[in-house]
């Protein structure tokens, strides 16, 4: 059965939080909306510069939550800034961690909703998985967010915040006024996670333009990378106004495929989207653009499918690499994962022709972390959840 393809952005963003008795959060503001805020309660507009960057440097570079410890700030302004404010980030509702590190933490956010974020540590770097929206409207039929009926928006506090609530984890926020560190457990962002980041673009870039603020968590955009299916509206506004590196979800080189696989081909076909990646003002040989590519048994892998995959790549001049990625099966999934055999061979071909194809090894499996799981934890948590008080029932 072909998959139906809703390719509308139909889905809200809940108003930023009031919770608290109405107070506002100031997490996930851009600066500018920091300094109204701050304005808005009675801050001085001369000292209003100053104040915003004191709150910021507290919230993004020590990673505070209380004013009251903003030592810096008047003990009245402390007070001020309490009876109106919160500093608020998701809460997190379980953390697990797998055999090889990688730790997948499920939080909550308004309206009960829950998102996973996953930390995946290497060697030289330590990679967090961030997620963009509740679900997805997209229905790729091998992904199973796919598969999710809700969707919701994530604000850019919910996003930010993924990354904060990781540093309070890993037990990475510095002392104030110790000297810069620069080697980082949390030092690479990547927007793989639950959700199609383009459809909540403002969202997302005032999450990532947070991140890379210098006076806060301060990571490059050469560290960021976000992964679309191929919003090609979008990606260009994704150079000029975020800056990060960018990964395509391709997984197919023909439109027969590709609309089967990633829906919204049928509304921008391959040509199109090779066309706005071409353009993509930021690639270069040093900022290559990554081809992602999920290896399903029979669908997409041929030597003829890598043959094509270059001849597009070539023919668009685009400066790339090929990111192969077994197909991580999940309960109910229509496809199976390519051979080893299969998945060499078809790097090979790649690598022949003078791309880089990393064969992108799975992470965090055991703890259904891996990419394109991203739902199937959340339900079986849930469903494991409802069999344990069904089984308590049974037992009384
Ligand atoms: N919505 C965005 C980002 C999230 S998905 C996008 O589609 O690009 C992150 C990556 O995981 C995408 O390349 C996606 O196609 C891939 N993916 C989804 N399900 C998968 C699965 N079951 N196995 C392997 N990769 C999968
Ligand atoms: Fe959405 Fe990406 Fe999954 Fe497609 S692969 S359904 S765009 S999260």
């Amino acid at each position: 059965m072909e998959p139906t393809a809703p390719i509308t952005q139909d889905v809200m963003t809940i108003p930023r939080k009031t919770d608290d008795g109405g107070k506002r959060n100031l997490v996930g503001l851009t600066r500018d909306q920091l300094r109204e805020a701050l304005i808005s309660v009675g801050t001085p507009e001369k000292q209003a510069k100053m104040r915003t960057g004191q709150v910021w440097q507290w919230i993004y570079q020590w990673g505070v939550r209380e004013f009251e410890v903003m030592t810096n700030l008047a003990k009245t302004y402390r007070a001020l800034l309490a009876e109106h404010f919160v500093i608020e980030i998701p809460e997190v509702v379980s953390r697990l961690v797998s055999e090889d590190g990688t730790r997948k933490y499920l939080v909550r956010i308004a309206g009960g909703h829950e998102v996973e974020v996953v930390y995946i540590p290497e060697e030289d770097r330590g990679t967090l998985c961030v997620s963009s929206q509740v679900g997805c409207t997209l229905t790729c039929s091998f992904c199973h967010t796919g598969t999710q009926k809700l969707v919701r928006n994530l604000t850019a506090a919910e996003i930010v915040g993924q990354i904060m609530m990781a540093r309070d984890d890993l037990d990475e926020w510095p002392e104030p006024g110790a000297p810069k560190d620069e080697t980082r457990l949390l030092s690479n962002i990547v927007l793989m996670g639950m959700g199609e980041p383009l459809y909540n673009f403002d969202n997302v870039r005032d999450a990532m333009k947070i991140a890379m603020d210098p006076e806060g968590i301060s990571l490059s955009r050469r560290r960021i990378t976000l992964s679309t299916s191929g919003v090609v509206p979008e990606i260009a506004r994704t150079a000029q106004e975020i800056g990060c590196l960018l990964a395509i979800s391709f997984h197919a080189t023909t439109d027969d495929v590709r609309d089967k696989l990633v829906p919204i081909n049928k509304r921008w076909n391959i040509e199109e989207l090779l066309g706005a990646l071409a353009a993509y003002p930021k690639a270069s040989n040093s900022e290559r653009i990554t081809f992602e590519y999920v290896m399903l048994d029979g669908v997409n892998d041929s030597d003829e499918d890598a043959h094509r995959l270059i001849d597009h790549i070539k023919r668009h001049n685009i400066p790339a690499k090929i990111n192969l990625i077994p197909f991580n099966e999940w309960p109910g999934a229509p496809y199976k994962r390519s051979s080893n055999n299969r998945i060499r061979a078809f790097a090979n071909i790649i690598y022949q022709a003078g791309y880089a194809s990393p064969i992108r090894k799975t992470r965090g499996e055991d703890i259904m972390a891996a990419c394109g799981q991203l739902k199937s934890a959340t339900e079986r948590a849930r469903k494991s959840k409802r069999q344990i008080e069904a089984e308590a029932g049974l037992g009384q």
